[in-house]
């Protein structure tokens, strides 16, 4: 069977889209291969249509825990049973049951954290796996030491299980990340598929407004203008809640909030709303977004901005995947920009943290550091991965300094890199230059077309945009806050 026979058995599809065909072509070729693939074009073939081809396991491993979910719940409803998820989440006996069982599954989706568990590598690596998958690959940098060390054991990983064919899938990555990724993964050789980061149909719009009250009104006069789907980003959850209310008590229809810190259950059922257009406006945190593939969201808009291009990028993404015009706007005021800023330092442990932790080391506990030192997850995933890689052999007060002063190194170069990020976000915000034309010069791309409608640098304005927006779909039955939180009270009182 060729490639386009399986594309149209296994998925209905009867043409590949751009870069789909290279990528599985060099796969099957068992080619180690990296792709970075605009979010929305279906990076996700790229390892099922193979895994129809191959003989043995296609191992993926999946930064969050929702995506791997969703992932796996969609291809259950193509009709593919062989498949299951993974992560900490699973309840034991499940788990148990599925390592038991480990041999009959075709796709296994598998976090990073789990992955690196002697008992579950064990079992793994007796199956024959014919490619591992490393979806979001771009966390190796962005959620490097700090966030997620885990990712950074990969390459060794691959090691222990006989160096299968190797897939990296990213949406977003800088020169520098990609080679960042081929190093961790000991993929140099890889075959690179890299398509332009560039969204033609998202015109971009920046706002400065002269205060929190002045932003407030400016979006509630564009949710409230722009009639199709849309979804807000906030750095706070706080925030994201309290905005989602006042729109809604505003005039908003089918407005609802959406973040990490609420039980999944109300997640998931926001997200399931959100999809079946029965919500109109989510505000959201960061956590709101991977994964969720909604064709038609017309309008992102970033209350706050975030603290990097490469996450401005995934989350203005969002918005017009079915390539209809859309709209990408950031709100902003002067006092917005110490506060990325102050979340990126208190991302990482202080030098307070940092010296009584290895003081502490030997004498406490890792829950009993936790709380003596009120770290964050973040922060303990930190200082235990230093304390082990820079490993404390011994007690004496020398040794010690030595470890402390290194960490804080460390932990210094990485403020410094997350600092510099932050400042290209920040010259973006503030450039009078052609807004895409920026964006792609980041990513050492040249603009080879400019769109209609481009960004408010090339003299183009929200009303202009306006007009454009109102002759689209719009006729939705939203429903009402009001009636979304009997539902909701419903759901959780049973
Ligand atoms: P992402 O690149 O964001 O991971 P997904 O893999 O989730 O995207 O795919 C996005 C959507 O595109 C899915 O609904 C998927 O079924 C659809 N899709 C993928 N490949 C094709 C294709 N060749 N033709 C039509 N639709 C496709």
């Amino acid at each position: 069977m060729n490639l386009k026979e399986t594309l149209k058995s296994h998925f209905g599809y009867t043409s590949f889209r751009a870069g789909q065909e290279e990528v599985i072509t060099s796969v099957l070729n068992r080619k180690n291969t990296l792709a970075m693939l605009p979010t929305g074009t279906g990076k996700s073939l790229c390892y099922q249509l193979p895994g129809y081809l191959m003989e043995g396991t296609i191992l993926i491993v999946s930064p969050l825990l929702s995506l791997m979910q969703d992932q796996v719940e969609q291809m259950k409803v193509n009709g593919e049973k062989r498949v299951i998820a993974l992560n900490s989440f699973l309840p034991f006996q499940e788990k148990l049951r599925a390592m038991e069982q480990i041999h009959l599954y075709k796709f296994i989706f598998i976090s990073p954290e789990m992955l690196v568990r002697e008992h579950t590598l064990q079992t793994i690596r007796m199956l024959d796996i014919s490619l591992l998958v490393i979806d979001e690959a771009h966390c190796i940098s962005q959620w490097g030491p700090d966030f997620r060390p885990d990712y950074l054991k990969l390459g060794e990983i691959k090691g222990i299980l006989n160096n299968p064919t190797t897939l990296a899938l990213t949406a977003t990555a800088t020169q520098e990340v990609r080679e960042d990724i081929k190093r961790v993964l000991k993929i140099e050789d890889a075959y690179e598929k890299v398509y332009s980061v560039d969204r033609g149909n998202i015109s971009l719009f920046v706002a400065q407004e002269k205060n929190h009250q002045g932003k407030l009104e400016t979006l509630l006069k564009f949710a409230k203008e722009w009639q199709g789907a849309g979804i807000i980003y906030f750095t706070s959850k706080r925030m994201a809640e309290e905005v989602s209310y006042w729109l809604g008590n505003n005039g908003v229809s089918g407005v609802a909030h959406y973040h990490g810190g609420m039980e999944q259950e109300d997640r998931i059922l926001i997200q399931q709303q959100f999809l079946s257009g029965k919500l109109r406006v989510i505000c959201a945190t960061s956590a709101f977004g991977m994964g969720v593939n909604k064709e038609n969201v017309r309008f992102v808009i970033h209350f706050h901005f975030p603290s990097s291009i490469e996450a401005f990028l995934q989350e203005m993404g969002r918005g017009g995947r079915d390539g209809e015009k859309s709209i990408s706007l950031v709100l902003y005021t002067e006092q917005d920009f110490s506060l990325p800023t102050q979340l990126i330092e208190g991302e990482l442990p202080d030098d307070f943290q940092v010296e009584n932790y290895v003081e502490k080391l030997k004498t406490l506990s890792p829950k009993e550091l936790i709380e003596s030192l009120q770290l964050t997850e973040i922060q303990f995933r930190f200082m235990d991965f230093y304390c082990n890689r820079l490993a404390l052999n011994d007690k004496n007060k020398v040794e010690q300094n030595r470890l402390i002063e290194k960490i804080k190194q460390v932990r210094d170069d990485r403020l410094q890199y997350k600092k510099e990020k932050l400042r290209s976000m920040i010259e973006w915000l503030l450039s009078h230059s052609c807004r895409r034309q920026w964006l792609l010069h980041y990513f050492k791309e040249p603009i080879l077309k400019k769109p209609a409608f481009c960004c408010d640098n090339c003299g183009y304005t929200l009303s202009g945009f306006n007009d454009l927006m109102s002759q689209k779909e719009l006729n939705h039955d939203y429903i009402q806050w009001s009636t979304w939180e009997k539902r909701l009270e419903k759901l959780l009182l049973g």
